[in-house]
């Protein structure tokens, strides 16, 4: 495959991206990016989503849900996931703090650390 039709995979999914800032998975990256390429694979998205998350344009989240999410905002902030439609929003900025926390209780070296909390949305609580 030709360099210029790979790097125009990369720019296209990069701006779907960085237009869609719900923290969409591989699969509704797939998506909006057929509407604009319509013979690509999900295979080539996926593709071109790790390779963006590998050289830190773009983040990969592990929410712990299963299904891997992606974030066009790469400064270090926390999420929390909808436990009833797994919607991901951000919540805050990290906290450098929770490092010096944690060493309180740990002999070793503290580096970094994840949080992701878990609750209810506001539209899914007005479905309770
Ligand atoms: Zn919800
Ligand atoms: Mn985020």
């Amino acid at each position: 495959m030709a360099n210029s039709k790979r790097s125009y995979q990369r720019e296209v999914i990069l701006d779907i991206l960085s237009k869609n800032r719900c923290h969409p998975s591989a699969s509704c990256v797939y998506e909006q990016t057929r509407k604009i390429i319509p013979n690509i694979s999900l295979g080539t998205v996926y593709r071109n989503l790790s390779k963006l998350a590998q050289d830190g344009t773009v983040l990969r989240l592990d929410l712990g849900i299963g299904t891997e999410h992606f974030d066009f905002d790469t400064t270090p902030h926390y999420h929390i996931v909808c436990e009833k439609c797994n919607a991901v929003t951000d919540v805050f900025e990290y906290k450098d703090s929770l490092n010096s926390l944690a060493k309180a209780h740990y002999g070793g070296e503290i580096k970094s650390h994840t949080l992701v909390f878990y609750g209810v949305c506001e539209e899914c609580s007005k479905k309770l």
